[in-house]
């Protein structure tokens, strides 16, 4: 008998079979039927959280009909003698082939077609499954949209101010830079810087002096159109640009902030005024992006030197 004889000859050939087979059930039984080893597939088959080790064989695969366990030992007749038998409990069927092997058995079953309902039954798990992980997946990726969108804002935007960073300022400013400069309508830069804030820092404190940069950007905001695109560029300097806007309307614009500014009531005494000095500059046809900030901070530097609280256009 060839299955027996290379068994016999070749115990790895059994545990390799153990550890490979997903369609087989095999077991090894002392010569009680109590189970010494077995693959992961009889395992897996009885829903068991460890191999059944220790079982009594009987325990577990049962006759279709009233045939005794154990199954047919083939050794003896020389011949292979399959046995139906079930797994106990179950409506599923195994051809059973048991060798005797020095003083063991060996039990190998090959599992018969899952019935109908069984398939159905297991498509029906299956698609529930799948529509949960298709759920749960749907979720996540909602959730990790709205992180996106989070860590995106977080990226573009000042902590202290709300207003836009100088990072996404040149973004956005390279876009209506070219677009502008294409169709040939104005645009001009307004750049802000606040004057003396050292001595506000000095005076005050540092978080005065940050209540300060936020009231400023406030007002910045207020006083824009949808369309400009206010940013604080650093430290207490802010930029803004202002599309389809000559510099002769930039300078109002720099003006009527500036004048805003210096009417409230900042500071702890009201005698402090927070000014700011402002440089426009409007696009030229030969300006390249960094061209154009260049001239407008030329522009503040000018109305720094001519005594600050004022706007300066180059
Ligand atoms: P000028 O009129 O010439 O612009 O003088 P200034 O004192 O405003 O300019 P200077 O460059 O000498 O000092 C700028 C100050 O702005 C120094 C720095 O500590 C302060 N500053 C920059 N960023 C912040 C901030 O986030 N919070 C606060 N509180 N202060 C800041
Ligand atoms: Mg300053
Ligand atoms: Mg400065």
């Amino acid at each position: 008998m060839k299955i027996f004889e290379a068994v016999k000859n070749n115990p790895e050939l059994v545990s390799a079979f153990f550890d490979a087979s997903g369609a087989m059930i095999a077991a090894v039984t002392d010569e009680n039927y109590i189970i010494l080893g077995c693959n992961d597939n009889l395992t897996r088959s009885l829903h068991a959280p460890e191999k059944p080790l220790g079982r009594y064989l009987g325990d577990i695969l049962c006759p279709l009909e009233e045939d005794a366990f154990p199954p047919l030992v083939s050794e003896k007749s020389g011949e292979l003698l399959p046995q139906m038998l079930k797994l106990c409990h179950t409506e599923i069927m195994f051809k059973c082939y048991n060798f005797s092997v020095d003083g063991v058995f060996l039990v190998l079953g090959d599992r018969m077609g899952g019935t109908d309902n069984e398939v159905m039954e297991t498509m029906s798990l299956l698609n529930n499954e799948l529509s949960g992980l298709t759920r749960e997946l749907g979720k996540k990726n909602r959730e990790l949209e709205t992180a996106y969108r989070k860590i995106t804002e977080l990226s573009r935007t000042d902590p202290l101010t709300g207003l836009a960073n100088r990072r996404y300022f040149k973004e956005r400013y390279e876009e209506e830079f070219a677009l502008s400069q294409r169709h040939e309508f104005p645009l001009s830069l307004a750049m802000m810087d606040l004057d003396h804030f050292k001595q506000v820092n000095d005076t005050l404190g540092h978080n005065a002096g940050d209540e300060v940069l936020k009231v400023f950007a406030w007002v910045l905001g207020q006083n824009c159109r949808l369309e400009d695109f206010p940013a604080r560029f650093g430290g207490e300097e802010f930029i803004i640009f202002l599309p389809h806007t000559a510099a002769d309307k930039a300078l109002v614009f720099g003006n009527r902030i500036r004048e805003t500014l210096s009417g409230m009531d900042i500071l702890e005494n009201p005698q402090w005024k927070v000014t700011i000095s402002v440089g426009i500059a409007q696009q030229k046809i030969e300006d390249t992006p960094e061209g154009l900030i260049k001239r407008a901070d030329e522009a503040l530097y000018a109305a720094k030197r001519q005594g600050r609280n004022r706007c300066e256009v180059k």
